[in-house]
């Protein structure tokens, strides 16, 4: 297992480690992914044991062209080719009835599979290398914080892994969006870097469960618990007039009102532009982290847009203070 900074590799061994069953940490523009070969059993299982994620967890699949799509998918059903060719490479995954050579532990059991192609040139020459769809999800322990930045992933997880490709930080910030389209149906299994109104104005409406946070999952590993940080974290309308502890945080949208003594305040986006309060908003939270903070008090964002998938994100870290057991 490779030390800082050896474990910081070019295209080629990425690629390599790839081929050879190993695991590698690539760029992507939502988070860094802990890819390995789709194919090939073990280093998925790999994948699993070193995120100690448990395996009712599907992970997505990453190809780097569309082209690939019949080496991951039975199906591809018109709508969903417009969706690929208007959004990919793009934060947009797409939920599919999969091909035998995809292991059944990849969709953990499904008879479908998520796939996308992500919009980072070093990840899709790494795939193309590579020659395998790569499974990768977020590379971080499972339901710790995502990675936005190659430090991020060799402080959780660089021990455990054979590689890390450094592609500097995320420019979108968050997970994908989820779609599902099986039997001409097409569902939102989770709202992520493609907000839902850009997708509803190509395709039209796309049926969408009430809360994507709760606790019995609309998804496999959509749990409530999710993308935590380890200090608590509490939701609000707006700011307090008032703090309890000289040790409090503010995560803010914009940070328009006189804020109390807070002892530490990360404004996402002067502007309150949705888009850079993303690309920010793990970076802010592992900052937090690390502070030392005694509690975290997040103010929710607009329900539109990115904000949607922001207040999905906010919502799961909340939970953690009250269903640790299921982190
Ligand atoms: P991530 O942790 O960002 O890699 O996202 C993985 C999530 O995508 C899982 O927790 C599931 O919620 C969803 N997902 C992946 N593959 C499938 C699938 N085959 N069917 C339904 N949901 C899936
Ligand atoms: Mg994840």
């Amino acid at each position: 297992m490779p030390e800082s900074p050896n474990a910081f590799v070019t295209i080629e061994r990425a690629a390599a480690f790839l081929r050879a069953g190993g695991l590698v940490a690539l760029p992507t523009e939502t988070v860094y992914g802990l890819g390995g070969n789709a194919l090939d059993p073990v280093a998925v299982a790999r994948i699993f044991a070193a995120k100690e994620r448990p395996f009712f967890d599907p992970l997505i699949v990453h190809i780097p062209d569309i082209d690939w799509m019949p080496r991951v998918v039975s199906e591809f059903p018109q709508v969903a080719v417009q969706l690929a060719e208007r959004f990919w490479p793009g934060p947009l995954t797409l939920v599919l009835p999969k091909v035998k050579s995809i292991p059944d532990l990849v969709t953990s059991g499904l008879p479908n599979v998520g796939v996308r192609i992500p919009d980072h040139n070093l990840t899709r020459q790494v795939l193309r290398l590579a020659n395998v769809p790569v499974a990768a999800p977020s590379a971080n322990p499972f339901g710790r914080l995502s990675p936005t930045t190659a430090e991020h992933v060799q402080a959780q997880l660089g021990d455990r892994i054979d590689a890390i490709l450094d592609g500097g930080p995320c420019r979108v910030g968050i997970e994908s969006t989820i779609l599902q389209i099986v039997d001409n149906e097409v569902t939102l299994l989770r709202p992520g870097g493609i907000s839902l109104e850009e997708i509803e104005a190509l395709i039209g409406n796309v049926h969408h469960p009430v809360s994507t946070a709760s606790d019995s999952p609309i998804a496999p590993g959509m749990l409530a618990s999710h993308y935590a940080p380890q200090t608590p974290l509490t939701i609000v309308d707006k700011v307090p007039l008032s703090v309890e502890s000289d040790r409090m945080g503010l995560l803010v949208l914009r940070n328009d009102a006189t804020s109390p003594q807070f002892a530490q305040i990360e404004e996402l986006s002067p502007t309150g532009d949705l888009v850079v309060a993303a690309a920010n908003f793990f970076q802010a939270l592992h900052r937090m982290d690390a502070a030392g903070l005694h509690e975290i008090i997040a103010v929710r964002f607009p329900d539109s847009g990115l904000g949607r998938a922001l207040n999905d994100r906010l919502k799961r870290a909340e939970h953690r203070r009250s269903d640790r057991s299921s982190c």
